[in-house]
C-alpha cells in the first residue's frame, strides 16, 4: 500500500508493532474484504507492515491528529517505548491490540530471565555462537562514517499500559478479526463507548462458560498429562482428562477456538473480568481438582505439570501480579 494524502473528512488510523511477531498486523489484514469498508471511512496514516511512512513523519504529525491507533506488541526496548510515547501524543483513542500489548504476551515470558541472562545466553552460551571476545551489542557505536545507534534492550518486558496511558484493550494472540471489525464499527458509529480502560472485543466470563465439552460436577484427577500423552476423546473437558486447559482462567470471546479444534486453551485472551491474574486463577481452579489431601501426594500430582510458570502465564506474565521473576 502506498501512502496517500489523507482526505480531511475521514478518520485517521494507525497500526503499529512493538515487540511482536507480526500476527496482530496480519489479523487486521485477515478482515479480508471488510478492510475495504475500514479504509472507506478511515485513512491509514501509519502502518509499518503495509506502508512506507518514516518515524519522523509520525513525529511531525500534529498532536491528537490520529483518531485511532491499534498498538500491538509489548515494550521490550527503547524504540518500542519511544514510539508508544509518540503515538500516545498523536492519538485520540489508543488501543492495546493483542496479548503482547495487553499483558506482555509471549515476549513477556522473557521476564523469567534478566537482561544479563538473555544477553549472556544469546551472545556467549548458545550452541551456534562463536564470540571469543564476548562482544555485546552497544546502543551507540562510532564508525568513520558516523554514529551507529540501535535501541536499548530493557531489563524487562512491559505491557503498553506500564509505559503510556491506554484507552482500551483488545485481547487475543492474535485477536479474532471479526471482533476487531465489531470494535471498529462501534467507534465509527459514534455510539457511546465503554468506560476508558475496558477490555473490548471480548466477553466478561470464561471460556469454560462457552465451551461445549462435557463437564462433571466435582470431578477430581490424580494425574496431569501433556496433550500428546493421552488420546483425547474429543468431547470431555480437557481438565477432566488431566490435560491443563486455561479455560477457567481465560476471558471468552474467541469462540473457544482452540478447544473447538481439539486443543486445550492456552489463555491468549487474558483473565476474565472478575480476575486480574490468570496464573493465580488457574492454580485455584486446579487446586480444587486434585484427588489427594496429603501434601506429599499433592506435590507428586503437581510435579506432572511441566513448566507451570510458562503454562499459566504464557501470555500474561508482565501484566500479572507476579510481573517478573524477582532475583
Ligand atoms: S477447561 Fe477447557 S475443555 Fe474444559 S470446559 Fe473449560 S474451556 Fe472447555
Ligand atoms: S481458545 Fe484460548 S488460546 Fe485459543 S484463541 Fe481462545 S483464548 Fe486464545
Amino acid at each position: 500500500m502506498s501512502p496517500e494524502p489523507s482526505s480531511s473528512n475521514k478518520m485517521k488510523l494507525a497500526v503499529y508493532w512493538g515487540a511482536a511477531c507480526g500476527g496482530c498486523c496480519v489479523s487486521v489484514l485477515d478482515t479480508h474484504e471488510k478492510l475495504l469498508d475500514i479504509v472507506a471511512v478511515a485513512d491509514p496514516v501509519f502502518w509499518p507492515i503495509a506502508m512506507d511512512i518514516k518515524y519522523k513523519d509520525v513525529e511531525n504529525m500534529p498532536d491528537q491528529s490520529i483518531d485511532l491507533t491499534l498498538f500491538n506488541g509489548a515494550v521490550r526496548n527503547s524504540e518500542n517505548k519511544h514510539m508508544a510515547e509518540v503515538l500516545r501524543r498523536k492519538t485520540k483513542i489508543l488501543v492495546a491490540y493483542g496479548s503482547c500489548a495487553y499483558m506482555g504476551g509471549i515476549p513477556g515470558l522473557a521476564n523469567f530471565y534478566s537482561r544479563e541472562d538473555i544477553l549472556k545466553r544469546v551472545y556467549e552460551l548458545s550452541e551456534s555462537t562463536t564470540n571469543p571476545e564476548k562482544t555485546r551489542p552497544q546502543p551507540e557505536f562510532g564508525v568513520p562514517e558516523g554514529l551507529l545507534e540501535i535501541p536499548e534492550f530493557f531489563n524487562e518486558v512491559y505491557p503498553l499500559n506500564k509505559v503510556v496511558d491506554v484507552d482500551y484493550y483488545i485481547p487475543g494472540c492474535p485477536p479474532q478479526s471479526e471482533r476487531l471489525i465489531d470494535v471498529f464499527n462501534l467507534i465509527v458509529s459514534g455510539a457511546q463507548l465503554p468506560p476508558k480502560g475496558s477490555v473490548v472485543g471480548a466477553n466478561e466470563k470464561t471460556n469454560c462458560d462457552e465451551c461445549k465439552r462435557k463437564k462433571t460436577e466435582n470431578k477430581v484427577i490424580s494425574k496431569f498429562y501433556r496433550p500428546w500423552e493421552i488420546q483425547d476423546d474429543k468431547e470431555t473437558c480437557f481438565l477432566e482428562q488431566g490435560v491443563i486447559c486455561m479455560g477457567p482462567a481465560t476471558r471468552s470471546g474467541c469462540g473457544v477456538r482452540c478447544v473447538e479444534g481439539n486443543s486445550p486453551c492456552r489463555g491468549c485472551y487474558g483473565p476474565p473480568a472478575a480476575s486480574s491474574d490468570p496464573g493465580a486463577k488457574m492454580m485455584s481452579a486446579i487446586g480444587t481438582m486434585i484427588d489427594a489431601n496429603d501434601p506429599q501426594e499433592i506435590d507428586k500430582v503437581i510435579e506432572d505439570i511441566v513448566d507451570p510458570g510458562g503454562l499459566f502465564y504464557r501470555f500474561s506474565l508482565p501484566g500479572s501480579i507476579l510481573g517478573k521473576k524477582i532475583t
